[in-house]
């Protein structure tokens, strides 16, 4: 078996997968470790939103590419990954969140954005059934879409397995060490030698980094969801409620309701157990928004991690170590974010420069400011 390798992508989440995807379209020995399986971290925890409004420049267009990239992934694997353009309807419920969307309404149509701020008048004619109690205005583009992960990442192993890639799971790398070349010790023995590696390990990237000497600010935290049972179409966008008791929930192609919340306080550390309290609480958030999903029955509930930054922005870049990438720190977006990240990070490890603005998001930052649409 071979064991010498150009890159090794370390983690099979949505971002090891899509820049080993990106990798894999060049002529290179590449190689994907994975602790357990495939997709078995935050990644198919997470609902499946897409969305374009962000508050800087540099997440906004990286959002445009990826929503380019969703598009085009059906026509690239051959079957569908469920990706559907239902929009994304932010409520503000208080002037100050009014005055937060039309700041970022501003910077995100300089960008292109098909985006524009809804009267509650408005808001009945994109969610009928939706309770406008209380509600002052919302933003909203209908551009905005959403997929499906677990097809995402099964079009992206058989795209990187049929050109050549291997893959190593239920194996997690135990041992970095850079000897020359790196060496990879893997838990059931397996040593591999790469020239370049890419730690895309979301939020176990922390502690192995600091393994290797490399202190990075990355926080686990925990975010439950939910599922419902399949509805008729009640609704087509992600509504997402940004009261501190708010909540965020889409209905799926296939008619489920899938939703979460920000708890409040945030539920730190690398946490995938979910609690009893999460349910009674999702259920009266969703249902104070949607009357009618009251009657429709919850099919199950997990937990998973945002790896946050300080300024809420991922960290992807070369680190100090010649040859080592960072690709970590995706708060909630790193699904939505994973197929632009994938394609400019597999540039850049192959061509040495950026073909996007990537500085927000580099190693040496100061993490100042913060992302406003988190
Ligand atoms: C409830 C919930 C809802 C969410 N909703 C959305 C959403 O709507 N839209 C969105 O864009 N994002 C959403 N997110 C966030 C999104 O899931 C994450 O940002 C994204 O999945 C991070 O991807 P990743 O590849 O960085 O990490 P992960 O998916 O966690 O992948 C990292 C992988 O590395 C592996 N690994 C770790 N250590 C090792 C090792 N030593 N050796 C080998 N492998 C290792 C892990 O097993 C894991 O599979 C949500 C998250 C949650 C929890």
């Amino acid at each position: 078996m071979k064991k010498s390798y150009d890159v090794v992508v370390v983690g099979g989440g949505i971002i090891g997968m899509a820049t080993a995807y990106y990798l894999s379209e060049q002529k290179i020995d590449l190689a994907l470790v994975e602790r357990k399986y495939i997709g078995s971290g935050s990644t198919t925890r997470c609902i499946g939103g897409i969305r374009q409004q962000f508050s800087t420049p540099a997440a906004i267009r990286l959002m445009k590419e990826s929503l380019r990239l969703f598009s085009q992934m059906e026509a690239e694997f051959g079957f569908s990954v469920d990706f559907y353009q239902g929009g994304y309807l932010f409520l503000a419920h208080s002037q100050q969140m009014v005055d937060v969307f039309k700041k970022n309404i501003e910077v995100q149509k300089k960008e292109g954005v098909n985006v524009s701020l809804l009267m509650p008048d408005d808001v009945k004619g994109v969610v009928p059934p939706l309770n406008r109690e209380g509600l002052l205005a919302a933003a909203y583009c209908p551009d905005d879409a959403q997929a499906f992960p677990f097809a995402v990442l099964r079009g992206y192993r058989e795209s990187i397995e049929q050109r050549g890639g291997r893959f190593f799971t239920a194996n997690p790398v135990v041992n970095l060490r850079k000897n020359g070349c790196f060496v990879l010790e893997l838990a059931d023995g397996t040593r591999l030698e790469a020239g370049k590696v890419v730690l895309s390990t979301g939020p176990w990237t922390r502690e192995f980094a600091l393994q290797i000497g490399l202190d990075l600010p990355l926080y686990p935290e925990r975010h439950e969801a939910v599922i419902t049972e399949r509805i008729p179409k009640l609704f087509n966008p992600m509504i997402v409620d940004y009261r501190a008791d708010g909540c965020y929930f889409n209905q799926m192609v296939t008619g489920q309701v899938i939703g979460c919340f920000t708890p409040v306080p945030n539920v730190p550390g690398i946490r995938e157990d979910s609690s009893l309290e999460f349910l009674p609480q999702v259920s009266f958030r969703m249902g104070r928004l949607l009357p009618e999903l009251k009657k429709s029955s919850i099919l199950r509930h997990w937990a998973g991690c945002y790896t946050m930054t300080p300024d809420g922005n991922p960290i992807v870049d070369q680190s100090p170590i010649d040859g080592l990438y960072i690709a970590s720190g995706m708060c909630g977006h790193g699904f939505m974010f994973g197929p632009a990240i994938g394609k400019n990070l597999a540039h850049f490890i192959l061509h040495g420069d950026w073909q996007a603005d990537f500085s927000d998001f580099a190693f040496h930052r100061c993490f100042e400011g913060s992302e406003s649409m988190k």
